[in-house]
């Protein structure tokens, strides 16, 4: 049983480390897609936590009150691919016909949404392990959906084990991909505590370095319109 955890910009470091027994297990945002502007981005939700807590809301009220504003803005938002490299791993993922999985910090109430905006980019079908619906017994709402598990509030972690657990499946080696290297960290502890072979890694392609809280307040100002970063920008300059 091995560990290999690594950060990279790009996936195409990650098909190396795929083999036909590979349980590949995906985040969802800022790994496969993203909004087309930075309001809406996970790193525009985690502005306006900080912002409300600096209004004084503890950390869980900024929290909530951060992620429903982040999910309004996934009702209007368009999206696209992080990486176009993802069309490359999807085909690897064909060709080996490789169980695939998402893992995600969304809740259940996106779940029909989610797969609409990775139509919209050609993901729909990127999560092959299938079965039926599932509601998982978690701390906070958790939901099996379609390929993949939409784990809310609760750790990535308690998502998968309950997922594995429910259909009874046990991989002989996980990789992983997701922007925040905390959940990559999350199922390192779960794949050594089960025994399992671990690849993870710490994905950048859409890093902290986009994010610009000044085009993210020109386009709250816009809301419901969506305005463009380049149009934000201009209004900014003008
Ligand atoms: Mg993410």
């Amino acid at each position: 049983m091995s560990v290999f955890k690594f950060e990279s910009d790009t996936l195409q470091d990650l098909l190396d480390h795929i083999d036909a027994k590979t349980l590949f297990i995906f985040d969802i945002d800022h790994t496969l897609i993203e909004p087309v502007q930075i309001i809406g981005s996970t790193h525009w939700e985690k502005y306006i936590a900080k912002k409300l807590k600096g209004q004084g809301f503890t950390h869980h009220e900024a929290s909530i009150r951060a992620f429903h504003q982040w999910r309004t803005i996934q009702h209007l938002t368009a999206v696209k691919a992080v990486e176009n490299s993802i069309y490359e791993v999807l085909r690897l993922i064909d060709s080996l016909n490789l169980r695939t999985l998402g893992l995600t910090a969304r809740d259940s109430t996106l779940s029909e949404l989610t797969f609409d905006q990775l139509k919209s980019v050609g993901l729909d079908k990127i999560f092959t392990f299938q079965s039926p619906s599932e509601d998982l017994a978690a701390d906070y709402p958790c939901r099996y959906f379609n390929g993949a598990v939409f784990c809310g509030f609760n750790r990535k972690d308690i998502g998968l084990r309950l997922f594995l657990e429910h259909v009874k499946v046990k991989p002989q080696k996980v990789v992983f991909v997701d922007d925040q290297k905390s959940h990559v960290d999350e199922l390192e502890e779960f794949s050594i505590a089960e025994g399992i072979e671990y690849v993870g890694m710490t994905y950048h392609a859409s890093g902290d370095h986009k994010f610009n809280p000044q085009i993210a307040e020109i386009q709250e100002k816009y809301l419901p319109k969506l305005i463009s970063d380049r149009e934000a920008l201009d209004l900014l300059e003008a």
